[in-house]
């Protein structure tokens, strides 16, 4: 593992930082895909009112604090869903940078961390999974062996057996229960989840992802306007966290898990 001392805590800590303005990024790209507006123009602005915002309101996270969760111009509460990207992505690119040290690896999980983030925050909010963003994943990274140093076999087979699990139990309830309860864009999702945690650690992602679903839904389920068991949870986040908590600590926790 990278030693997180000096001098590489200033790559830490650039990392944290350079997360922070990437999640900044990725709150335009979620908002502007679920307003259906572009991605590069026009300029950062309220979508409550079009205030251009100057540079200081712009500021990952701290803006947010500055301006009281509100809009300059017209006060309109500002979501919760812009500081909290923003905040994951710095911790995650931190983490990363942590665990992966300055390296081509920790760079190109840096753009997954990116994918993975803005479509996690569309499904939460949409319930959609763009192809935009699962294809696109699902091709880098199966490419991942070409310039890391993983294994093809795993990566691959990691990939087609993520998306077939899936495949197999959305026809599965489909067939019992005549519901759709995962959606075709999970299957997608698993192409390139299930090829970065590879074959080996794919259980271990899957039971971390579903662990973590299951606290969030009974917790949400104890909320007075829930609908009980029909209350209806998007699942890519939690796949995502599972593949990101892998990625971390999946091979520490497995050895754990074996020496055990
Ligand atoms: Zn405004």
């Amino acid at each position: 593992m990278f030693d997180p001392l000096l001098p590489p805590a200033f790559f830490s800590f650039a990392a944290l930082v350079l997360g922070l303005c990437l999640g900044s990024f990725y709150n335009v790209c979620v908002h502007r895909y679920l307003v259906g507006q572009s991605v590069v123009s026009p300029g950062s602005h309220c979508p409550a009112c079009g205030h251009v915002l100057s540079w200081w309101e712009n500021i990952p996270v701290l803006s947010y604090i500055l301006l009281g969760a509100k809009c300059r111009s017209c006060k309109g509460r500002i979501h919760w869903r812009y500081p909290a990207v923003e905040l994951l992505s710095g911790i995650l690119a931190l983490l990363f940078a942590i665990k992966f040290g300055p390296t081509l690896q920790w760079a190109v999980y840096m753009a997954f961390l990116g994918i993975f983030l803005v479509a996690s925050f569309i499904d939460l909010d949409s319930f959609i999974l763009p192809d935009v963003l699962t294809w696109p994943a699902a091709a880098l990274a199966l490419s991942t062996p070409l310039y890391l140093p993983v294994d093809w076999a795993e990566t691959l087979l990691g990939s087609l057996c993520g998306a077939g699990i899936f495949l197999l139990l959305q026809q599965a309830y489909l067939r019992l229960r005549g519901l759709d309860a995962l959606g075709t864009g999970d299957i997608k999702l698993m192409l390139s989840l299930g090829a970065l945690v590879g074959l080996t650690r794919l259980p271990l992602m899957i039971l971390l992802a579903a662990l973590s679903a299951l606290v969030v839904a009974v917790a949400y389920m104890r909320r007075p306007d829930a609908q009980g068991m029909r209350t209806a949870v998007p699942f890519g986040p939690f796949l995502c966290l599972g593949a990101v908590l892998t990625l971390l600590w999946g091979d520490e926790l497995l050895n754990r898990i074996i020496g055990f």
